[in-house]
């Protein structure tokens, strides 16, 4: 197989994670999440760690300047892979932009952004339920989960058209059970392979 590198999009508790998951066993990517890098430097007390909590704790996104860079070292630390899978990243145009050049200078490129879509009013139940279970504070306040929309609409929802000009926008519906989702994403990655 080729090398594939997969954006996995949608807003915060539509199921990213965990189908990128299901998607790195399957297709052998190696699977890259900017929030689980920010949550393991800010419970290593790193200073990249101590930047970001404050940001985290609120739900707003965390600077592109200290975000990019953190994404491009974990690339340029794993490069040896059959191509990645970027979860919760881009979340911004700059991001995006700053993902493609970065790609073109290591001769990669993204080969689909596939979105999971679920309305907020099911994320809201979905989000505080997982919120019972970690203990992500930005998963147990109503204001916060909010204000995370609200970066998903204001800054992110953008890339739908960033990525339908390239022609490399797909969405899948995310509602339904977990397996129900998973096959919904094998069989359209395995239309796009
Ligand atoms: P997530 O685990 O993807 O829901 O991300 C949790 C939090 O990490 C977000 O609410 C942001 O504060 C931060 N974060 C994760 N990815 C990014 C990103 N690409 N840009 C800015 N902030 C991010």
């Amino acid at each position: 197989m080729p090398m594939f590198n997969i954006v996995i999009f949608g807003k915060p508790g539509s199921g990213k994670g965990t189908q990128a998951d299901f998607l790195k066993n399957k297709y052998d990517l190696y699977h890259i999440s900017t929030g689980d890098l920010f949550r393991k430097n800010i419970s290593n007390k790193t200073k990249l760690g101590l930047e970001a909590m404050f940001y985290l704790d609120k739900g707003d996104l965390v600077p592109d300047s200290v975000t990019i860079k953190m994404l491009e070292n974990e690339v340029l630390s794993n490069k040896d892979v059959n191509g990645y899978i970027f979860d919760g990243f881009p979340r911004t145009l700059n991001q995006a932009e700053s993902l493609d050049s970065f790609l073109v200078s290591i001769n990669l490129k993204i080969n689909a952004t596939i979105a999971l879509d679920v309305n907020e009013n099911e994320l809201i139940s979905r989000l505080l339920d997982r919120g019972k279970i970690n203990n992500r504070s930005d998963d147990q306040d109503i204001e916060k989960i909010k204000n995370r929309f609200n970066e998903y609409n204001t800054k992110t929802s953008i890339l739908i058209d960033f990525y339908q000009k390239q022609d490399k926008f797909f969405s899948v519906d995310g509602k339904g059970t977990v397996n129900d989702i998973t096959s919904r994403l094998f069989d359209l990655v395995d239309s796009l392979i």
